[in-house]
């Protein structure tokens, strides 16, 4: 399950961005908290499965599917005969904003290709044991980040500390920061136009920006709704 890096030596920060505002414009999103659910359903090639129905279909424990996957969150399989791929999510996490980053993590592996370029079956998220592919990591993070907290998004936003954004946008803190660095890193080095929404979404966006503008996302009560819409 280890994998090969090619010759790719620096991550393509800009390809995930566009793949991820790729997803938006195909998948008509127009509110956030994106549910990763419905964008993979949404995939002809991609099945989706929980750790506790894998381990029913195949009679193991759930530590032994743990072992299997290699992973506490979840892996992709990809079966290459079939042009196929497989994930599989832990249903046990309670955190909903965990497994929704988990699964738009392991999307944006398959949609950047990254296990038709590897020698690999599988790639296994926050595996503690393999030394997944710095590069590739980097890639699927910022993909995952910008499709579930597009950058064009923070910066309208009345807070944009880790708690509000994790929360908000229904993500585990990790992406909250990867989010807030792609921001950071971007603000740096372009003008401030980078922010704004692209052309291609901006009729699907408009309400939702118009609602952040008009600061009607400032209410815990706001952000409950979101949760129980969530709730699966
Ligand atoms: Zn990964």
């Amino acid at each position: 399950m280890t994998m090969n890096c090619g010759t790719t030596t620096k991550p393509n920060f800009k390809l995930a961005k566009t793949l991820a505002y790729g997803l938006l414009k195909t998948n008509q999103i127009q509110a956030f908290p994106v549910n990763p659910f419905a964008l993979i359903k949404n995939e002809p090639n991609v099945s989706l499965i929980s750790y506790s129905d894998f381990a029913k279909k195949s009679q193991l424990t759930l530590n032994e599917v743990i072992e299997f996957t290699q992973s506490s969150d979840g892996a992709t399989a990809y079966l290459k005969e079939k042009e196929r791929y497989l994930i599989f999510y832990n249903d046990g996490i309670k955190h909903a904003g965990r497994i929704n980053y988990t699964l738009a993590h392991e999307l944006a592996h398959i949609k950047l290709g990254h296990l038709r370029k590897g020698n690999t079956f599988s790639l296994s998220r926050n595996n503690i044991y393999l030394n997944d592919n710095p590069i590739f990591e980097a890639e699927a993070d910022t993909l995952a980040a910008e499709v579930l907290i597009p950058s064009f998004l923070v910066r309208n936003l009345p807070d944009d500390d880790v708690t509000y954004l994790s929360t908000f946008f229904l993500v585990s803190r990790q992406c909250a920061r990867t989010a807030l660095n792609n921001v950071n890193y971007v603000s740096r080095r372009y003008s401030s136009s980078i922010f704004d929404v692209p052309l291609y979404l901006k009729g699907q966006m408009k309400p939702f920006v118009m609602a952040i503008e008009q600061k009607k996302f400032l209410t815990q009560s706001y952000i409950t709704d979101q949760q129980l819409i969530m709730r699966r």
